[in-house]
């Protein structure tokens, strides 16, 4: 699993769609024809009061749901032949595209793990804007600054049903500089988003976002 900044943006995107998309899924029963439907999502253990998304879909048409469907497939379906491609030795885990690329987005090389992020991206994006999900960001307890632009807007993508996967983000949007960078990411890579891991944020800022927060 990389730790390289554009593996874990993707797969934090990836576990984001599948969520959003579960959603949709759950909201459309009667739906046959999306392709998607096996997608697996797992049990939502641990995650607390920061609450489950709730879809505004009574608006949606059928029209509009199917749209949304075909948005969603084109994107997986470029994301999986990307990471297909790259992967010729071992090619994609048998069973639903969503639940084969989160577990293999980690191992991609950053240039393909960002093409594919910013397909996946591209569907989640359509999916929550028309459920009116809004976003997984979940702002961290004690509202730490951000060691690299200094703003308190940190906040932990919550898709990804373990804890201790959870990637931290800037809701500033800073960018690295590079080896200079006083982020501190495992991987400091010029010109792209901070996101950190869990663990960096235990060790950093003193801070476990693996326990529930007891409020
Ligand atoms: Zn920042
Ligand atoms: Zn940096």
């Amino acid at each position: 699993m990389s730790h390289h900044p554009a593996n874990m943006d993707a797969t934090a995107t990836c576990w984001s769609l599948r969520r959003a998309w579960s959603v949709l899924r759950d909201t459309n029963p009667a739906g046959t024809e999306d392709g998607l439907r096996s997608t697996v999502w797992g049990t939502r253990r641990g995650v607390g009061s920061h609450g489950d998304p709730t879809a505004d879909t009574a608006s949606l048409t059928t029209g509009a749901r199917r749209q949304l469907a075909d948005t969603v497939r084109e994107n997986v379906d470029s994301a999986r032949w990307l990471a297909t491609s790259a992967l010729r030795q071992t090619g994609l885990p048998v069973g639903p595209a969503l639940a084969a690329l989160t577990a293999v987005i980690g191992d991609l090389d950053p240039a393909t793990a960002h093409e594919v992020g910013r397909h996946l991206a591209r569907a989640d994006t359509a999916v929550r804007r028309a459920l009116r999900l809004g976003d997984d960001h979940w702002p961290l307890p004690g509202n730490p600054k951000c060691p690299a632009c200094g703003t308190r807007m940190l906040r932990a993508r919550t898709s990804n049903p373990d804890r201790a996967a959870w990637p931290v983000i800037c809701g500033a949007g800073c960018w690295c500089t590079g080896m200079s960078c006083p982020c501190g990411m495992d991987v400091k890579v010029r010109r792209t988003p901070h996101i950190w891991s869990a663990t960096w944020a235990a060790t950093t800022l003193n801070l476990d976002i693996t326990v529930e927060a007891t409020a």
